[in-house]
């Protein structure tokens, strides 16, 4: 609730990167849920829908920059290059923190049905801070993308990675968890995996995942691979350990294998074989430089968080950087 027992205010944020052709048609689905819930007397009045522009080369920003001076509900702001979803939700979540009582984070093709921001809303007057959206199922997803979505989100809990299954960045979060997850100044962000960290009091609301309206998934194979990567070794150091126990594994029966064949040569026999030594060797030169690169990677995370670099920078705003939000109108 607002601090002052008056209604509290919702900022949906939804990151944007190329979407021109789907802005047109979620953009008025975003506020009329928005106008629904202020007319249920559910949110304040003052609540608003937040487009952040992750730098996009289309007229993504033209478009959000007409709707905020057409409606006092649509604000946005416009990062200074492509940083990537990860960054983009970030920034938004930053931005509005401290302007409302809690937020909805939701993708901009409508991929994420929209119905469930009245219970998560509903969970959040029940006093939970963080409200997961979950697929109900992936249906409409292509049986490549569900078995290895579903394998992944195994594989990271197996990892030691907390995470909620089938939930990626649908979500509502309350200031006071946005204020607490401020202070993760990580820069290989895996928002799914540090929210749990968050603790507070958090529940799930389940939804069935939509086909894309228009354009294409910014996630290929190769980014979503990447993403998957990233969760891993930004949450866990599992796989270091993997690697010692893959090392001790593979060393003791060498090491055994090398004494019997002392022993042979000792006693005068031959020892022939050229090519398994040669396989061997091979062998565990490929598992060497695996796992070198495995270490390489957290090395390179290292290197990359002791820099601190901002993770975004924003250049422009629908509104000037001191009004409030969207009661103050719009430029
Ligand atoms: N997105 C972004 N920056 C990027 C890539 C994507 O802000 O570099 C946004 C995109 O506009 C969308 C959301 O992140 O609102 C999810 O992207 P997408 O729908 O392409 O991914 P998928 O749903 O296929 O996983
Ligand atoms: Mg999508």
């Amino acid at each position: 609730m607002g601090s002052d027992g008056k209604k509290p205010k919702l900022i949906i944020t939804v990151p944007c990167y190329n979407e021109e052709k789907v802005l047109p048609v979620t953009a008025p689905m975003f506020l009329e849920k928005l106008t629904s819930l202020i007319r249920e007397e559910k949110i304040s009045d003052e609540s608003s829908v937040l487009f952040v522009n992750d730098g996009s080369i289309d007229g993504t920003w033209d478009i959000i920059k007409n709707l905020a001076s057409g409606n006092r509900h649509y604000t946005g702001i416009s990062l200074s290059r492509n940083r990537g979803h990860q960054n983009a939700l970030l920034a938004g979540l930053m931005e509005a923190k401290d302007r409302c009582d809690f937020t909805i984070s939701a993708d901009a093709d409508g991929q994420d049905d929209i119905n469930a921001m009245d219970q998560m809303t509903e969970e959040y007057l029940n006093g939970c801070d963080i409200v997961y959206g979950v697929r109900k199922s992936r249906k409409t997803d292509s049986f490549f993308k569900r078995f290895t979505a579903e394998s992944y989100y195994r594989l990271l809990n197996r990892l030691g990675a907390e995470t909620v299954y089938n939930h990626a960045d649908y979500r509502l979060a309350s200031s006071r968890a946005l204020k607490e997850l401020a202070s993760f100044g990580e820069v290989n962000l895996f928002l799914r995996g540090l929210f749990p960290m968050l603790g507070f009091k958090s529940s799930r609301v389940f939804y069935e995942r939509r086909e894309r309206i228009a354009g294409e998934s910014r996630y290929p194979l190769s980014k979503m691979l990447a993403l998957a990567f990233d969760g891993i070794t930004s949450l866990s150091v599992r796989p270091i350990r993997l690697i010692t126990a893959a090392g001790v594994i593979l060393a003791l029966p060498a090491a055994l294998y090398a004494a019997v064949l002392l022993v042979l040569s000792l006693r005068g026999g031959g020892v022939s074989g050229w090519k398994a030594a040669a396989a061997c060797v091979c062998l565990i030169g490929g598992i060497q430089l695996i796992s070198l690169g495995v270490v390489g990677e957290y090395i390179g995370k290292i290197y990359l968080e002791t820099k601190h670099r901002p993770r975004f920078i924003i250049s422009e705003k629908t509104y000037s950087p001191d009004e409030e939000g969207p009661e103050s109108g719009n430029l």
